[in-house]
């Protein structure tokens, strides 16, 4: 049997009853990537010999021995490669260090084996802004997986993996859970530390799982969160025990439903449907549903492609040919010499939010655009904070549609960024979300997942972890 399609609850507990051992889970991921790899293009690279050594000194009494977790090629892994599908970095640099989340994993007993493909240093929802290669949807080879976090969701989706982690910044790890049809995390800002995660949006990114199930996706969180003193905006609380209120049901909870949710042009009638099914099983189960109204909602999309794209100007700015990666060695002098290494390892999508976010910092545009953005970021965290005065969660779709054709939008990036409008403001928020798989839906002559957003307040990890697991149950019972 393939042990990739298990969840981590169930490989744990086998590993411990000694129904199975670590070099088998390694062996059975060695085999589905080399059946499958090469079509559905998830994994940039896996260093499996290093793997099954690894597998060999596990310590089973840790909370994660023996579970292989392949991560996202923008999280930092001593001595393994980090391309952010860039071509900048890509054969040009190997990590010195590890990332706080992957020495967390490490001294939980996790083997880091593998590295996921991604949008060029995480910007896109499609993943075929990836400088290196494609990821096809594993429910449909013609389709996208979501992105930024493709790869990340293709392995788990396609049992090529276990559970792996990817970072999101505007929805990359929840967008791409709900188009491949697994469980997708991101945690409230400042509950994860970002150090060695290669920066996007630095107010914005935060690291989390993507698993088979709730559960799984709590027992990631467990390990990986908590105060760091590398990542000053690393809060300093302390981690709650996330599988503690998993089973506390639905009876009694207040999920709010945003009305401006359902007046998005372009929520396809599939996706309301399938999301309207799963509020009214929840309202059976005994939870409340509260309209509630988030009036800043049509706001998001620019706020975000303002705010995201200044800082990523700034944060790509190290990207010079001389501290990282690619060089092009000109005679000519150093201003033509970083002119020439950016020019051709940096690839279009990247260059467009480099000038984007020039452009809305330079002196004579910042008042108009990037002052204007910080307002309505605060007015869009005003909304929330009010939504969660009278309700525990939020619900709705994660996305307007399931995944789409690859190469549909090729020539009009605004289209997937407008598609960015249910995630987007809980990153601008800094709260935390969750994408949960509701079903299959029939769509453009195809069956294609759907995920179910819960967003929770700053830190409401339990809650929303509660709600999700709530929905499963309801959702595995049909
Ligand atoms: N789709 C968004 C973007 O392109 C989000 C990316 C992300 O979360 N990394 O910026």
């Amino acid at each position: 049997m393939n042990l990739a399609s298990l969840s981590i609850t169930t490989l744990r507990s086998m590993l411990t009853a000694g129904e199975t051992t670590p070099r088998e889970i390694v062996e059975s991921i060695a085999t589905a990537i080399s059946a499958q790899n090469d079509q559905i293009g998830a994994y940039l690279s896996a260093d499996l010999d290093r793997a099954l050594v690894e597998a060999e000194a596990s310590d089973l009494s840790k909370p994660l021995g023996g579970i292989p977790i392949a991560l996202k090629d923008n999280i930092n892994v001593l001595d393994q490669p980090c391309t952010c599908a860039s071509r900048f970095l890509k054969d040009a640099y190997l990590s010195p260090y590890d990332a706080t989340v992957s020495a967390k994993l490490k001294q939980a007993g996790a083997i880091l084996y593998g590295r996921t493909n991604l949008d060029e240093f995480a910007m896109g929802s499609s993943t075929e802004n990836s400088a290196i290669q494609l990821t096809r949807n594993p429910h449909d080879h013609d389709r996208i997986p979501g992105g930024s976090s493709g790869g990340s969701a293709a392995a788990v989706a396609a049992e090529m993996a276990v559970a792996t982690l990817g970072s999101d910044t505007g929805g990359s790890v929840r967008q791409p859970a709900s188009h491949c049809g697994v469980v997708g995390l991101k945690p409230s800002y400042g509950l994860v530390s970002r150090f060695g995660l290669v920066a996007f949006a630095s107010s914005l990114d935060q690291i989390g799982p993507l698993t088979k199930t709730v559960e799984d996706a709590a027992r990631l969180l467990q390990v990986i969160a908590g105060s760091d003193r590398r990542d000053s905006t690393c809060l300093d609380v302390e981690v709650p025990d996330y599988l503690a209120q998993l089973e506390g049901g639905l009876k009694g909870i207040k999920l709010g439903v945003p009305k401006e949710f359902f007046a998005v042009e372009g929520l396809q009638p599939a996706v309301r449907e399938a999301i309207e099914s799963a509020l009214t099983k929840l309202e059976s189960e005994g939870a409340e549903l509260v309209e509630i109204s988030l009036p800043s909602t049509s706001y998001a999309v620019a706020t975000y492609y303002i705010l995201a794209t200044a800082e990523a100007s700034s944060n790509l700015s190290r990207y010079d040919g001389v501290r990282y990666g690619n060089r092009v060695d000109n005679s000519e002098g150093v201003i033509e010499m970083y002119r020439q290494s950016r020019a051709q390892g940096l690839g279009p999508e990247v260059k467009r939010r480099i000038i984007l976010g020039t452009y809305v910092l330079s002196s004579g545009y910042s008042a108009k655009y990037y002052l204007q953005a910080q307002k309505a970021r605060t007015l869009i965290q005003q909304d929330y904070r009010k939504a969660f005065e009278s309700v525990d969660a939020i619900v709705g779709p994660v996305s307007p549609s399931p995944a789409r054709r690859i190469g549909q939008f090729a020539d009009d990036p605004l289209q997937d960024y407008l598609a960015d409008i249910y995630t987007i403001s809980a990153n601008l928020a800094g709260i935390c979300g969750i994408s949960v798989p509701c079903g299959q839906v029939e769509h453009e002559g195809s069956s294609l997942p759907v995920g179910l957003q819960i967003l929770g307040s700053h830190l409401a990890e339990n809650t929303i972890l509660r709600v999700g697991r709530g929905w499963e149950t309801i959702r595995d019972a049909e």
